[in-house]
């Protein structure tokens, strides 16, 4: 029963450990919370954004390819933009890179920019003036008129 240095060093040791671990313990939850539900919030946030984002990228290039209704004069005739492909019957105005009509198929027309001659949208060039209309040029202003219609509308009734 002679107290040897071992023992001694051991008691000690539980004196300082011990404390230490009760405390951890004590702690253990708030890690749990800290260590499991902090990355699971970020990860939930980062799926929440990539979903945003990607519906957001979506939604821009769905009503990319769809055709429009123009806008109609006070009479109730549709107003086709200069330099974009139409379906007179319809009265649907295609997107820049369209030469026929989703329905039938058959050709859409084209009015000049500069004088007004209405041509198949097939022809790059206009027969009076020789003004070059190339497809799918002019995309980026197309999206912009899309999205913003009501702008659109007034410029051309005005
Ligand atoms: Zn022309």
């Amino acid at each position: 029963m002679s107290p040897d240095p071992w023992t001694a060093f051991l008691d000690w040791l539980t004196t300082i450990v011990v404390p230490d671990w009760n405390q951890l313990i004590a702690m253990l939850p708030l890690f749990l919370v800290i260590g499991v539900t902090g990355p699971l919030l970020s990860l939930v946030f980062l799926l929440w954004g990539w979903e945003r984002f990607k519906r957001r990228s979506g939604k821009v290039r769905v009503a990319l390819p769809e055709p429009q209704p123009a806008p109609l004069d006070a009479d109730g005739r549709p107003l086709f933009p200069a330099n974009v492909p139409y379906d007179p019957r319809t009265g649907l105005v295609y997107p820049q890179d369209r030469i026929t009509s989703a329905e039938d198929g058959t050709t859409l027309l084209i009015r000049c920019p500069v004088d007004g001659t209405v041509r198949e949208a097939s022809i790059q060039t206009c027969t009076a003036c020789g003004t070059r209309f190339i497809l799918g040029a002019a995309r980026t202003p197309a999206v912009i008129r899309r999205t913003g219609k009501p702008p659109a509308g007034g410029a051309a009734a005005a």
